[in-house]
């Protein structure tokens, strides 16, 4: 058998492509190692590359220097470089690393199969259109854990000014529900306990067919889950990731009602000044985004609520930075994933240079934005010493002499317990006993 090694850089969409692309090397009789030694651990090597950021593109092409200098020994070796940056990059990788015999974007990687076949036969390419090629029927092959991921949508029309994502994964797409349910069903058979659907923007699921009247209103996110929440069985479901102004009252009862949605929604903000956000392009203010947060407060008990922030867009003022941090203060919000502006290519904010400030700011101001959000995290927990809550068990571990159970609260806390029977993938209930800034300390009870 043919041995293949991949490695993924980013986000849960890039890690969903790489059990897609794993699935067809697995139909093609490739297996997978996970640990790179030498040049000849693998007969294929492939990274699949982020941009969300300039440091993860740098990163992307660092990794497969070493790939390069072993291919000279080994010239057999097979290279592809897939994912963001390959969509972005196209024929350019090949200037930068020569040794690339694939460079995959995101819209092709539905005729990957054929394009494996083609390298193997000693093509180069580059494979990086503009318009996604229709999905296959491959299985997938999941990475092992408690948590099966599917995609419900691809790519995003919000072009917000910073973000890089509809370059490169594109326009909206959404998936047919025939294909997600049949993944969910087939993630539960295989002993998954959480299924989380995954996109861009999940709210909008299906809203483009909806408005051109080319499917019934009805088949949108809130439907997706009632339909997952009538399947048999003890299992979770979660989603992610919401766009502010997209999240319905439908959406929110529908959490409220089915009882095997969890109670959290990861809804990213970015900034606190409303006249930021209208430079960031974002569909939302500071006022909408408060009311959207208090009304799934009060419908949803014990809601976790996180967010995503960014420090230092350019012209950002003081005072508008201030009413970020104000921002997440106010509206509690339980977790948050930060960053310093970073200019991505093709993006209105990166052509704005003379806005552009400075990196000693926006360090600065990272490292404010991550002094709040340790505040916020540490009063969120909290809030659950003494209650007892349910948790997904998803890691055993022996830590300096110990036994650890670590699992996930229905509202995405993360829980210690000391215990020493290995129960990764039950549920158990413990008494919380102790909160520390990122997690929870737990008693099995
Ligand atoms: S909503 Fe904005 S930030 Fe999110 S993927 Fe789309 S363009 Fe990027």
């Amino acid at each position: 058998m043919k041995k293949v090694y991949i490695e993924t850089l980013g986000c849960q969409m890039n890690k969903s492509d790489t059990e897609k692309i794993l699935g067809m090397l697995d139909y093609l009789g490739y297996e997978e190692v996970c640990e790179l030694k030498n040049k000849d651990s693998a007969d294929l090597l492939i990274i699949n590359t982020c941009s969300i950021r300039q440091l993860s593109e740098d990163k992307a092409y660092s990794r497969i220097g070493l790939w390069g200098k072993w291919k000279k020994d080994r010239p057999e070796l097979k290279i592809v470089f897939c994912g963001c940056v390959a969509q972005q990059d196209g024929k350019e990788v090949f200037k930068r690393a020569p040794y690339v015999d694939l460079v995959m974007g995101t819209h092709n990687i539905n005729e990957f199969p054929d394009l494996i076949k083609r390298i193997e036969n000693g093509e180069k390419i580059i494979a990086n259109d503009e318009t996604p090629i229709e999905e296959k029927d491959f299985p997938l092959k999941r990475t092992k854990g408690v948590n099966a991921w599917i995609t419900i949508t691809e790519g995003c029309d919000n072009f917000c000014t910073y973000c890089i994502v509809p370059y490169t994964r594109g326009r909206e797409r959404s998936r047919v529900p025939e294909i997600i349910i049949k993944e969910a069903k087939e993630a539960l058979e295989q002993g998954f306990k959480e299924i989380t659907l995954l996109g861009q923007n999940v709210d909008s699921y299906n809203k483009k067919e909806i408005s051109k009247g080319e499917i019934g209103k009805e088949i949108n996110l809130a439907y997706l889950l009632r339909k997952l929440n009538s399947f048999d069985g003890d299992f979770r479901i979660r989603f992610t990731t919401s766009y502010p102004a997209d999240i319905t009252d439908e959406l929110i009862d529908t959490v409220v009602n089915c009882e095997k949605v969890c109670e959290y929604f990861h809804i990213p903000m970015q900034s606190g000044s409303s006249e930021v956000l209208k430079k960031m392009n974002r569909r939302y203010d500071r006022e909408t985004y408060a009311k959207i947060v208090k009304k799934v407060r009060e419908k949803v008990k014990d809601v976790t609520i996180t967010s995503d922030f960014i420090a230092g867009f350019p012209g950002e003022t003081e005072e508008q930075f201030n009413e970020t941090l104000s921002a997440m203060r106010e509206f509690e919000l339980d977790y948050s994933n930060t960053a310093a502006y970073s200019p991505r290519r093709q993006t209105i904010a990166a052509k704005r240079e003379e806005f552009f400030l400075s990196e000693e700011v926006k360090k600065d101001r990272l490292e404010r934005l991550n002094e709040q959000n340790k505040q916020n995290c540490l009063a969120s927990n909290q809030k659950y010493i003494g209650r007892e809550m349910e948790v997904l068990v998803d890691i055993f571990l022996n830590h300096k002499g110990k036994n650890i159970l670590t699992g996930r609260t229905r509202n995405n806390k993360i829980v210690h317990t000391p215990y020493d029977k290995d129960l990764v993938g039950e549920f158990i209930t413990v008494k919380i006993t102790g909160a520390k800034t990122w997690y929870l300390k737990g008693e099995i009870i």
